[in-house]
């Protein structure tokens, strides 16, 4: 690093400003402003006095407005600029679209790589981020997540800008030891649709994102998602309540064995029994619960619920029947998942190759060492590892690999378009050779029609489940329907 040069009593005056303004800034937060001049003009000691005073007020001046981490503007920065551009918007009667652009699940993914690979994510998205906006847009971050403020002549330009974006979603951040997969959440507020300040519009950008599925889509600010928070908060407390008074019950699906058409297993599907609102499906309560923590207890009563219920099955003489059991991601990132499973098997001396736990390849992703090494450890007592909805995740083989995986479930997206439909006919066709070419059992779900089962049983599919054998029903209808061929 360059240093200004020492006094002497010849020093040009330039050089002797130079000394004296080292001095000055030594341990303050523009130490490296002046460094950085130096830096870029080395020879800056023969320009005028006033010509370096102005150099470095510049540099300390754009210093003062960048975060030092990704070299993006700060919040302050961002705030000024913001107003201007509103004030600029307002004049001309245009609009000004905000984003606020964060990580799904940043802080989980940070807890177990560590801050250091944590804050190299950041400046990476930021690097990325940077490339992609243009030169007048406003880019900032405020801590884990990326702000960018745009002028737009009309709301359409968001998808534009979002169609820009896209090449980063869902990408694989290259770290040394691991790669990473991230997955964007971006939400968004326009000036003045949603506002006409900017502390309004930042919120409700950023409470949009709070709200944004992941991966390439982008949500809205509206007034109807603020009601969305509430009603979430209400749902968050009735499940927590449903929980204590027993509202929550589990459906059993049957899966049948294309070879002889008997029943060979169930999967587990979970049911919300609410008093007054009737029966409440998991896609509904599901993603409330992950959000609020209440999916662990949740899922272990399921466990223990279709364990319990499978051991009553076996000591019918069905000891054949195994049961699968859906996981949340969050699951799969807790410890004390392994103890859960090993206990009920204990309290229910169920043979852990009965048991089947389902996990999707996005709720895997989340934190991929973790759940390997989970999985592992579970796949070690000898339980069987499905993937859910195979094909509609990442797909991706070489993580695949890593997971101690027995079975893949092809995604019902594919299976409604059987026969018919070229390009599901060849997905179903891959996903089976390649499963079987691996050693895995392949199960395809959503089955409704005669057609599909025969496309599904000429592919090779292990077993079948859907709504042409049974849809999922309470225990007590299951048993009559055990001896019960398919064929
Ligand atoms: P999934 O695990 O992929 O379950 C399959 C879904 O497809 C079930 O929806 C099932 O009822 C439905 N299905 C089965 N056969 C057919 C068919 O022939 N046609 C059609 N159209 N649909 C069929 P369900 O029960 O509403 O569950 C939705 C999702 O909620 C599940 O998808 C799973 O991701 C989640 N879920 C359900 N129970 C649990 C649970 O105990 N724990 C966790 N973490 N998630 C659960
Ligand atoms: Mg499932
Ligand atoms: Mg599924």
């Amino acid at each position: 690093m360059s240093h200004p040069p020492s006094p002497s009593p010849e020093a040009s005056p330039s050089a002797a400003l130079l000394t004296t303004l080292s001095g000055f800034l030594r341990g303050t937060r523009y130490e490296g402003s002046l460094q950085s001049l130096l830096v870029c003009r080395p020879r800056i000691d023969q320009d005028s006095p006033e010509a370096i005073f102005t150099a470095i007020l510049e540099s300390m001046r754009s210093n003062s407005e960048r975060d030092a981490l990704t070299g993006l503007l700060n919040t302050s920065a961002l705030e000024e600029r913001l107003a201007s551009a509103l004030a600029l918007a307002r004049r001309h009667k245009s609009k000004v679209v905000l984003l606020t652009i964060g990580i799904l699940e940043f802080r989980d993914l940070r807890d177990s790589l560590g801050r250091k690979k944590g804050d190299w994510i950041l400046q990476w998205l930021a690097q990325q981020l940077r490339a992609v906006v243009r030169k007048e847009d406003i880019l900032a971050r405020d801590q884990n997540e990326f702000i960018l403020g745009m002028a737009v002549s009309k709301v359409e330009d968001v998808e534009y800008i979002v169609s820009k974006l896209k090449d980063i979603f869902s990408h694989i951040v290259p770290m040394m030891e691991e790669h990473v997969l991230i997955s964007l959440m971006i939400g968004a507020s326009i000036y003045p649709n949603d506002g006409n300040n900017v502390d309004d519009l930042i919120a409700k950008s950023q409470t949009a994102m709070r709200r944004s599925p992941g991966g390439c889509q982008y949500q809205f600010f509206s007034d109807e998602m603020q009601r969305g928070a509430k009603d979430r908060l209400q749902m968050v407390q009735d499940i927590r309540d449903g929980l204590d008074r027993g509202e929550f019950a589990v459906y059993y699906q049957p899966k049948i064995d294309l070879l002889t058409g008997t029943i060979l297993g169930f999967e587990a599907l979970v049911r919300w029994l609410h008093p007054e609102k009737g029966m409440i499906s998991p896609s509904v309560f599901i993603p409330v619960a992950e959000e609020s923590g209440l999916v662990i207890p949740l899922g272990t009563f399921v466990l223990r619920t279709a364990c319990i219920q499978l051991k009553r099955w076996h000591d019918m003489g069905h000891l054949h029947l195994h049961m699968a059991v859906n996981m949340a991601s969050q699951q799969l990132r807790d410890d004390a998942i392994v103890q859960v499973v090993e206990e009920i098997l204990a309290e229910t001396r169920l043979f852990p190759d009965r048991l089947e736990l389902e996990i999707t390849e996005s709720s895997a992703m989340v934190n991929i060492e973790k759940a390997i090494q989970l999985l592992a450890s579970l796949r070690q007592r000898g339980i069987q590892i499905a993937v859910d909805d195979f094909g509609t995740g990442y797909s991706s083989l070489s993580y695949l690999k890593r997971f101690p995986i027995t079975t893949l479930k092809v995604d019902q997206s594919f299976v409604r378009d059987l026969p018919g439909d070229l390009d599901s006919l060849e997905i179903v066709n891959a996903i089976i050779a390649m499963g079987r070419s691996l050693g895995f059992k392949t199960v395809a779900e959503g089955v409704e029609t005669l057609a599909q089962e025969a496309v599904l049983r000429t592919a090779g599919c292990h077993a079948v489940q859907g709504f042409l054998y049974s849809k999922p029903i309470p225990a007590q209808e299951i048993t009559p329907l055990l001896n019960k061929s398919y064929r």
